[in-house]
């Protein structure tokens, strides 16, 4: 969906990007790669179909993929 902008559940092709709010406090779907800080903040961007409303999840930065691997891997 990210790449094709084409939902795979209904096939509307009538996808939004909706990036992180870093002015937001406590974004629900950022992912912390610390449990101290806000610092390692990892934003996720959603992928939202606005035709039956399925919403993918990424994270967009190589960087911060090797990050949450270290993390959590
Ligand atoms: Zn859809």
């Amino acid at each position: 969906m990210k790449n094709t902008f084409l939902c795979p559940k209904c096939s509307s092709r009538h996808i939004v990007r909706v990036p992180d709010n870093p002015g937001r406090h406590a974004s629900g779907n950022n992912i912390y790669t610390s449990s101290l800080t806000l610092f390692k903040k990892v934003p996720v961007i959603r992928y939202v179909c606005c035709g039956c409303g399925y919403v993918e999840n990424w994270v967009e930065q190589p960087g911060q993929l090797a990050e949450i691997g270290r993390t959590f891997g």
